[in-house]
């Protein structure tokens, strides 16, 4: 089995760009941002605050998160309910940041990312992908891109699914969330030793395709 992680911090392209090149080399790809964004909607649905650890890790027992693939697409379903859409708000997004530093939902959302690199062939992207979860993964690649680009891209993205976009607080929000995701105790989001950073920053997304799938290609021997 080949695995291929990809870190790197909010906004720098990592699904846009796992993806396709999962697509193309026919890997499943695997979103584990998915996976906190998901433990952080089940505390706002269940009114658990999330500045008190005790309370999640109560709630984390009652929690079934699993990923399905449904046309090629990942779906994310909690408690079986389909909420691939839910997770994706602003609100949610710095809820994840937030519950992603407690060690003990780290700990829960382990050996499910592990378990797909068992049987498939898999891209994973996150913030510990090539550091924890998938330490012996043939490719690590850390991809990151400068905030003003990120929050440029992150607004683009809002704006053609019709969402409210606001630049200056879509880059607060960035900032904000590499400041936690870095500074974490546990787990915190930096380069693996043997990844290959790429700067995405004032490149086009197929250069950034064309370039991963070239070092996927050489470092797995394909
Ligand atoms: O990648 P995405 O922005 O969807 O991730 C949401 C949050 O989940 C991140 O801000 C980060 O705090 C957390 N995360 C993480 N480890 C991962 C993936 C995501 O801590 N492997």
């Amino acid at each position: 089995m080949i695995a291929v992680a990809i870190d790197g911090p909010a906004g720098a392209g990592k699904s846009t760009i796992a993806k396709k090149v999962s697509e193309s080399l026919g890997f499943i790809y695997v979103d584990t941002g998915a996976l906190y964004r998901a433990v952080a909607l089940a505390c706002i649905n269940e009114g658990v605050s999330i500045g008190e650890p005790e309370a999640v890790k109560t709630l984390l027992p009652k929690i079934d998160i699993r990923i399905i693939f449904f046309n090629g697409e990942q779906h994310i379903l909690l408690n079986d309910k389909d909420v691939s859409e839910a997770i994706r708000s602003e609100n949610v997004s710095m809820a994840a940041s937030r519950v992603s530093a407690l060690p003990e939902v780290r700990a829960f959302l382990l050996e499910l990312q592990r378990g797909f690199s068992k049987t498939d062939n898999v891209i994973m992207d996150g913030r510990d992908i090539g550091t924890v979860v998938l330490p012996n993964a043939q490719v690590k690649i850390f991809l990151t891109a400068s905030p003003e680009i990120r929050a440029r891209r992150r607004m683009l993205q809002l704006q053609e699914k019709g969402m409210e976009a606001d630049f200056d607080k879509i880059l607060f929000d960035i900032v904000q969330r590499d400041y936690n995701d870095t500074h974490r105790e546990t787990a915190p989001l930096k380069a693996a030793e043997s990844a290959v950073t790429v700067d995405t920053t004032g490149l086009a997304l197929d250069e950034v395709v064309e370039k991963i799938t070239a070092i996927i290609k050489e470092r797995a021997a394909l």
